[in-house]
């Protein structure tokens, strides 16, 4: 049962603008255990995967119960798992799996201007900020921790339909998690192209919906991230969204996240019956 404060939309894919799908899966919310049940559809034309219908922006925020807004970066698993792991050896093994796989991978640039889209703690920021980066990013929740405005730093809060205009085109934009949270990709992809400058990069990461993960775990997939994920991007479908936003995609790089691995392996089994 679909709870009376969410609204769900049916969107037709945003490549073809039609509602011609195939239904590839469906399950309920499992990181927060909220009721509703949502579909995954392919597109036929283009083969977008997206949930759909999906919960409307006005009221998604329903699925996000620790208030910590729709569009975040790692944060989504960090938060979302320490609930649901409360032994501590968990949580001992999951800091350890993102402490030394989960690397966000970036080109050879020199120090420049940079903005994180999705920058939550301001973690990433800090980092290139000690690496020689002017740092400025955008963050979607009041939440989130304000460690980013202690240490300085220039911070939007808010959505990236009222974020300012950049006073100076970046080098270099990055998005880590955020494209598949988001309603409306290809508009924000325009926007974010618009701000990149002629030589600069922008650089993203997506789960893989191409991955031998998702076909061995399908439903159970940890990274569906019910109904958090919007859009379930594989290298090809990326790349063909990215092109419609005025984009060209040159390199795409796969991050092994084992944590990720170790989730679907659980939610696997707790669809069988097994409780921890
Ligand atoms: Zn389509």
């Amino acid at each position: 049962m679909l709870p009376t404060q969410v609204q769900l939309e049916s969107k037709p894919c945003p490549i073809c603008v039609k509602l011609d799908d195939q239904i590839i899966l469906t399950r309920r919310d499992h990181l927060h255990n909220l009721p509703g049940e949502f579909t995954v559809v392919r597109c036929w034309n283009y083969s977008l995967m997206r949930t759909n219908p999906l919960p409307t922006p006005e009221t998604i925020e329903f699925y996000y119960p620790d208030d910590d807004g729709p569009y975040k970066q790692s944060k989504i698993s960090s938060k979302s798992l320490s609930e649901d792991s409360k032994l501590l050896w968990k949580r001992l093994v999951k800091n350890f799996l993102e402490f030394e796989f989960n690397q966000n991978k970036l080109p050879d640039l020199a120090p420049s201007r940079m903005l994180e889209v999705g920058c939550a703690s301001g973690k990433f920021l800090h980092q290139m900020a000690n690496r020689g980066w002017e740092v400025e990013g955008i963050k979607f929740s009041e939440t989130a921790s304000e460690v980013a405005h202690s240490l300085g730093y220039k911070v939007h809060t808010g959505s990236l339909e009222t974020a300012p205009e950049p006073e100076q085109k970046y080098d270099l934009v990055v998005a880590w998690m955020v494209l598949e949270h988001l309603h409306d990709p290809i508009l924000v992809l325009k926007k974010l192209h618009n701000w990149v400058a002629p030589d600069g990069w922008l650089v993203l990461s997506v789960p893989n919906g191409a991955s031998w993960d998702f076909s061995l775990f399908k439903n159970a997939w940890y990274s569906l991230h019910f109904p958090h994920h919007l859009y379930h991007y594989t290298p090809q479908t990326l790349g063909t969204i990215l092109e419609l936003s005025g984009c060209k995609m040159t390199c795409v790089l796969h991050q092994r996240f084992l944590y990720d691995l170790i989730a679907s392996m659980g939610y696997s089994l707790e669809d069988r019956g097994y409780k921890n």
